[in-house]
């Protein structure tokens, strides 16, 4: 299908994006790499009378460590591609996860093509990366003309697709803390064929465990996190994963496989990031 008509536009800084926004507001849309925008405009899932193309705007693209000594984090701009967050060697040293999971998200078109802000704005429970940034204990920094506010990914999501993210916000920036290059993490992603969305994925980094498509949004596996700060072991630790979650059967799995698989891959996650 063809996506109704809509008028384009460009805008040179962020500032321009915003102010397009403030104006058109629930009647324009963000296009960042447009991998999940444009397939669901051609659904006709969405009619946006305006597009506003931030994906060429440099001022969102960057990946570097901000803050001072002991408080200081990674910060990605969120029109960073998957295939920069994949490659760069800030994040290989500092978030070593976020640049695996990045490695696992469709193929390379896609990765060439698709941002962080944009995979973390369209709320996929499916999505690899949010699960990557629930289990760092990541932060999204949303911009409007009321100003910039930091929220939590812990406090982000609200259900399938949606966000507390504004009509009229941009995500400008995610903060992760760095882990370093020794912390112990893992991602396990089950998929039918490679280059698949998850079935059910997993991802481990010291100690917290994040998951995708457990439920309408990323979630964090707190049981089993409760259990291992208690000193359970990995095996009864990890049997209780799919406590709290409420996994969606489809064509691919039953809900019951998802807690299966939910179970089995914290298992292998938590004993890869153990070293053991
Ligand atoms: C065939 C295929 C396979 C895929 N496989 C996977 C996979 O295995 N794992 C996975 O995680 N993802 C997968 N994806 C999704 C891919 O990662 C997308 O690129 C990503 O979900 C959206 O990023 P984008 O930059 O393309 O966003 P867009 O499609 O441009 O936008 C998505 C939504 O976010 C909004 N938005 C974008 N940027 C911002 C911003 N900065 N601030 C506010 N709102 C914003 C847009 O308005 C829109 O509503 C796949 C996509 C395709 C087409």
């Amino acid at each position: 299908m063809i996506p109704v008509g809509f008028e384009y536009v460009r805008p040179d800084s962020v500032d321009g994006a915003l102010a397009l926004l403030a104006e058109h507001g629930e009647d324009a849309t963000i296009l960042a790499g447009g991998h999940s925008i444009l397939p669901v405009m051609k659904l006709r899932l969405a009619a946006p009378e305006l597009v506003i193309d931030i994906g060429r705007l440099a001022e969102l693209n960057y990946v570097r460590v901000d803050g001072d000594g002991d408080d200081s984090w990674v910060a990605i701009g969120a029109g960073t591609r998957h295939r920069t967050v994949e490659s760069s060697d800030v994040v290989a040293a500092e978030v070593p996860l976020l640049a695996a999971v990045a490695r696992t998200v469709g193929d390379p078109q896609i990765r060439h093509r698709g941002t962080l802000g944009g995979s973390l704005a369209h709320a996929d429970p499916a999505s690899d990366l949010p699960a990557a940034v629930l289990a760092l204990g990541g932060t999204v920094v949303l911009r409007s003309p009321r100003g910039e506010r930091s929220v939590p990914i812990t406090g982000f999501y609200t259900g399938v697709f949606s966000s507390v993210k504004e009509p009229d916000e941009l995500i400008v920036e995610v903060r992760v803390p760095r882990t370093g290059a020794g912390s112990g993490w893992a991602y396990e992603k089950f998929t039918r064929r490679a280059n698949d969305w998850a079935i059910v994925a997993v991802a481990v980094v010291d100690g917290r465990v994040g998951m995708v498509n457990m439920g309408p949004t990323p979630l964090r596996a707190s049981a089993t996190e409760a259990a291992l700060a208690e000193g359970a072991s990995i095996a009864d630790a990890a049997a209780l994963a799919d406590q709290g979650t409420d996994p969606t059967g489809d064509l691919t799995a039953t809900k019951e496989y998802r807690r299966h698989l939910a179970r089995v891959l914290t298992k292998r996650a938590l004993t890869t990031a153990a070293g053991a």
